[in-house]
């Protein structure tokens, strides 16, 4: 099994993840230029891909969705809702539409899209079942429900969001409107939430977590990087790649 962070925050996101008989985007929010750029960096061949999962309609997650579908002709999977709010982006491209809440086969893997609380139309997260073990991806959450926690147990890799410092954003130049939507329960989850959440998702087979969705303004990688390595570390949990996702580089690939 393979990761890799494309690229991750409010420009845009973008995560691979290859299987032995699988290998997918959960959300394109690059353009496509870049986005092909970065995967020729990485070695990652796009004519490779088999689908595109689009989390939520918001452009830091949609913006290439569309284009990288219909230029390697690849189907996009996405919530019927998603699909007409951003009709836009998807218009002439082969989408598969899944219901949020309703697992559903695609070619050896089982991919489960569940809800989560956000701003947007039909927002999900994902866990996805192959032979090679479980991966789950949660970004762009207000809040951590129970339903979040007890989809994403299990996990051999893990996209976590970790979006701001709580301090950092109520002190920083946000206008205050702005900074009461990334703190409510339709926003963005902070550093401390992301870690209670990891400490109910922690557990031995973890072997990849990316932190993912910092703020550029509001959080400090380093800061994030120490915290969840020592939280790990406190947890007995030896998980051999933490990566915080990088707004404007990809992170390594990597094997687990
Ligand atoms: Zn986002
Ligand atoms: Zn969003």
């Amino acid at each position: 099994m393979k990761i890799c962070s494309l690229a991750s925050g409010s420009k845009g996101n973008c995560l691979y993840l290859e299987t032995s008989d699988t290998r997918v985007l959960i959300d394109v929010g690059l353009s496509l230029r870049e986005t092909l750029l970065r995967m020729e960096g990485c070695g990652i061949d796009p004519a490779g891909i088999h689908a595109v999962l689009v989390s939520h309609e918001h452009i830091d997650h949609i913006r290439s969705a569309g284009s990288f579908s219909r230029k390697f002709k690849v189907p996009v999977l996405a919530s019927h809702l998603v699909r007409r709010k951003a009709d836009k982006y998807l218009s002439k491209t082969q989408v598969i539409e899944f219901e949020s809440g309703c697992a559903f086969a695609f070619r050896g893997s089982r991919i489960d899209p569940f809800p989560i609380t956000h701003d947007a139309c039909d927002p999900v997260g994902f866990v996805i079942d192959t032979d090679e073990g479980r991966c789950g991806s949660a970004t762009d959450l207000g809040t951590v429900t129970r339903l979040v926690t007890e989809k994403l147990r299990g996990c051999r890799c893990l996209n976590l969001e970790s979006n701001h410092d709580p301090d950092m954003l109520m002190n920083g130049p946000y206008p205050w409107e702005l900074k009461q939507r990334i703190k409510s329960r339709h926003g963005h989850l902070s550093n401390e939430e992301s870690l209670e959440l990891l400490f109910d998702l922690a557990h031995d087979g973890l072997e990849a977590l990316v932190m993912a969705h910092l703020s550029e303004v509001n959080n400090h990688p380093d800061h994030v990087l120490r915290t969840t390595s020592s939280f790990l570390r406190d947890q007995n949990i030896c998980a051999p790649f933490v990566v915080i996702g990088d707004q404007f580089q990809a992170s390594a690939v990597i094997q687990i």
